[in-house]
């Protein structure tokens, strides 16, 4: 027997008290007692998100949301400023083609970070543009992108900030109103530790003046007007995924025993164990500034990336993420995100120690694992 370790960056692990309330029979959505734990479920996100604001949610995957952001902000012959570092910054680009919006893209290399400069400079090329499209955490490559940079510049400027939070939100700082995020998207497969089949979307009064006055909005799925509207009365105006709203409830109630601060803090650790690990044996990591949801290191020269992943599920139950499209083969993935700890992190490094043991890596065995104890130990260590 070999247990399951899920360690990719999207689903992640989902806790017992969650999973034992989705395995609890289906109930009616139209009802005053989901409406009370929707209200609910809805106070606790817009804790998570740090927002006064209203959380708009959809049952969809994130990428819905993303899409309900741009189709109710601009139209056809629109500009949008898409900050693009990675997949999942092009998925900014590719929404904003789908609905005839013309996509003014900022990239960096892979592994890089959009800094505040290039974002200045496309505001002054492109003062016409109309939002800005941000990724807070770049999945696909691991970096930070510096949202709060983003929202000062934007501050007094006519454009939104349109952030893509998804593997972001519940993970690292993200203070919605303080950074001057006007819409902020997330997923429920990702740090709020649910499956797949929620998206939200958290939106400013910046943004809904903008929606308000948008007069070629075509979706009529996401016209999250009607979400506005229903919501007043704690209702959606389509079915929602009700048993994954009333699961959800019990993910958020942990993160708010926990405390968001401390949720940032036991990520941050996570991460530096992790690259601490991987570092010790000679992995070169990828992102300039990383994030703390996951670890992203390049596979070693003459290695196959494939094999290692292949070898880590069937031999040791561990399944991390590769790379995608270019990337593909080329990278791994480890996420620590949602429902880990620190020891997820050993394991996780311990497996790839193996499998690299068996590849014929070279690195002095056990040193992954040591690092990330003597990380982890000067961590968890009191302050004076
Ligand atoms: C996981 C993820 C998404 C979500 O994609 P879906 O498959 O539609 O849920 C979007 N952006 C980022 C940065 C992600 O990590």
């Amino acid at each position: 027997m070999l247990k399951q370790r899920l360690m990719t960056p999207g689903p992640t692990p989902v806790p017992e008290e969650t999973l034992l309330e989705l395995a609890r029979p289906v109930t009616f959505h139209r009802s005053s007692q989901f409406r009370a734990i929707l209200s609910e479920v809805l106070e606790d996100l817009k804790y998570v998100y740090c927002t006064k604001n209203l959380v708009l949610p959809l049952t969809c995957s994130g990428t819905g949301g993303m899409e309900a952001a741009i189709c109710n902000t601009v139209g056809p012959g629109a500009k949008a400023i898409c900050l693009i570092s990675g997949r999942w910054g092009e998925r900014w680009r590719n929404i904003c083609k789908a609905y005839g919006v013309t996509a003014i893209e900022v990239t960096c290399p892979y592994g890089k970070s959009i800094t505040p400069a290039q974002l200045e400079k496309a505001l002054a090329d492109h003062p016409d543009a109309q939002i800005v499209c941000a990724t807070l955490c770049e999945t696909a490559t691991g970096a930070r992108n510096d949202i709060q940079a983003f929202g000062a510049i934007l501050k007094n400027k006519p454009q939104i900030l349109i952030v893509d939070a998804i593997s972001g939100l519940g993970v690292m700082e993200c203070r919605t109103d303080d950074w001057g995020v006007d819409m902020c998207v997330t997923g429920s497969q990702k740090a709020l530790m649910l499956p797949a089949g929620l998206a939200f979307i958290s939106v400013s009064d910046k943004a809904w003046k903008m929606i308000d006055a948008n007069t070629q909005q075509k979706s009529f799925y996401f016209d999250l007007k009607k979400y506005r509207e229903n919501l007043k009365s704690n209702d959606t105006p389509f079915t929602p995924a009700n048993t994954l709203v009333k699961a959800l409830r019990h993910s958020l109630k942990m993160l708010r025993a926990e405390g968001i601060e401390n949720t940032w803090a036991r990520h941050t650790r996570m991460a530096k164990a992790c690259r601490a690990g991987l570092d010790a044996i000679n992995l070169k990591l990828m992102a300039e500034v990383p994030v703390d949801g996951l670890t992203v290191a390049y596979v070693p020269e003459g290695i196959d990336g494939a094999e290692i992943l292949a070898r880590l599920e069937k031999g040791y139950g561990v399944k991390v993420a590769g790379g995608q499209d270019t990337l593909k083969g080329k990278i791994i993935r480890v996420a620590h995100m949602g429902y880990m700890d620190m020891f997820d992190v050993l394991t996780a490094v311990s497996a790839i120690e193996m499998v690299l043991l068996e590849l014929g890596h070279k690195f002095q065995s056990g040193a992954g694992v040591a690092a990330v104890q003597i990380s982890l130990a000067s961590s968890l260590k009191p302050k004076a």
